[in-house]
């Protein structure tokens, strides 16, 4: 057996599986979205028994979020779409982080949360691989952090851009991919 990647030094980050994108009728939905449910709750149960810790890392837009100009209005705080989807709904010891940008350190306290708990590794898992994963794990790279990526607990619009952004995550930002 293979050791695990997680330990108490370890973070798992689960991105944006919100309805809005994970749903077939939610605002923006990622066509692959509910397929790597299965992974991501691995990924879960291997976390939480190597006593890693869990951080959501959730979109939460203003109704006028400037974003809006650019995407269909989604992930509206408070609404439905905003919610993760119940079968990944976080316990009371995990720890949500809302985001208004692609990158969940953005304008955010994540650092703060990680740095107060000696994390030093993050594991990514959500959507989509080529916008929040990827910006997500660019940011962590920045701030020196150790970054893997569950291989079939990401997903994107397209294969090509899914794998594209999986090679730039290895190349630029030591990114190993793990399968779980
Ligand atoms: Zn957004």
């Amino acid at each position: 057996m293979t050791p695990s990647i997680f330990d108490g030094s370890t973070a798992l980050l689960i991105v944006d599986m919100l309805n809005d994108f994970v749903r077939p009728d939610g605002a923006l939905p990622v066509p692959k979205a509910e397929a790597i449910i299965p992974a991501i709750e691995r990924a879960r149960r291997a976390a939480r028994e190597a006593g890693a810790i869990l951080f959501y890392v959730c979109d939460a837009h203003r109704p006028d979020d400037p974003e809006f100009g650019e995407w269909p209005p989604h992930a509206v705080a408070g609404t439905q779409g905003a919610r993760v989807v119940e079968e990944l709904a976080p316990g009371p010891e995990d720890v949500v982080v809302p985001k208004r940008r692609f990158s969940g350190f953005f304008g955010t306290d994540l650092d703060l949360h990680l740095r107060e708990r000696r994390i030093g590794r993050i594991v990514l898992c959500g959507v989509l691989t080529d916008i929040c994963i990827y910006h997500t794990a660019a940011d962590a790279h920045q701030h020196r952090y150790e970054i893997a990526v569950v291989r079939d607990g990401v997903a994107a619009a397209t294969d090509e851009e899914h794998e594209f952004a999986l090679r730039q995550m290895e190349r630029l930002f030591a990114t190993k991919l793990v399968d779980i």
